[in-house]
């Protein structure tokens, strides 16, 4: 059996009814976010930038173990870790997170790598704006996911909490960098120790200075 063919409006009528559609949105709420000029707040779970996290003291907790690469579906995440030293201390255990880079090129923010990550160390910030015309940039680094320094805190690498280990760091014991705690040299970023002196190379040597490269 073949349907009916349904009643069509006269050609005439359906400029009018185009005009209809209009003027009822006319009275509509507005939709339109005026974005950038007006940012929006995002719910408080919204999965932006990724964010390493530091112990109270400053050291980092991210132990350079690759879960969180493992567990990336997008193959977003490159991660080299390497051996703390007492001279060049990056976090409270053995290893630390030496290589860090997320790929926001591949990233579909699916959170998986958060979970994954056994020291809290990774997490997501609210951050959304990560848009960008070059693949380059697009490539954040350890030093652009670093979380900043707090009150009570000292860049690493230093060395631990007098006195603790690393299971106190994860019990929560630690909650400010010790007294006289100095930042170390990063000699496996290239940073040397050099004699400070207004007239370096030539006069009496003075003190200790970390050069940065
Ligand atoms: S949020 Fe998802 S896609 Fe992005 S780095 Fe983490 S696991 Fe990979
Ligand atoms: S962020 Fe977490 S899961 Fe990833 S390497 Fe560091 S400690 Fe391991």
């Amino acid at each position: 059996m073949t349907e009916e063919p349904k009643e069509t409006k006269p050609g005439f009528q359906n400029p009018v009814a185009g005009f209809g559609v209009t003027f009822k949105a006319m009275f509509k709420k507005r939709l339109t976010e005026q974005y950038p000029e007006q940012q929006k707040t995002t719910a408080p779970r919204f999965h932006g930038r990724h964010q390493l996290n530091r112990h109270p003291d400053g050291l980092e907790k991210c132990v350079g173990c690759e879960l969180c690469a493992w567990a990336c579906p997008a193959d977003a995440i490159y991660v080299e870790g390497a051996d703390n030293t007492e001279e060049e201390r990056y976090s409270p255990g053995e290893r630390y997170g030496r290589v860090y880079q997320i790929n926001y090129a591949r990233c579909i923010l699916c959170g998986l790598c958060i979970e994954a990550c056994p020291t809290r160390a990774l997490t997501m910030t609210n951050e959304f704006e990560l848009a960008d015309s070059s693949r380059a940039n697009l490539i954040y680094t350890k030093e652009q996911l670093l979380a900043g320094l707090e009150e009570g805190m000292v860049d690493s690498p230093h060395a631990m909490y007098p006195g603790t280990d690393e299971q106190d760091y994860y019990r929560g014991l630690v909650t400010e960098a010790a007294p006289g705690t100095e930042r170390q040299a990063a000699h496996s970023e290239g940073e040397v120790v050099q004699e400070a002196d207004s007239t370096f190379g030539e006069g009496e040597p003075a003190s200790e200075k970390v050069i940065r490269k």
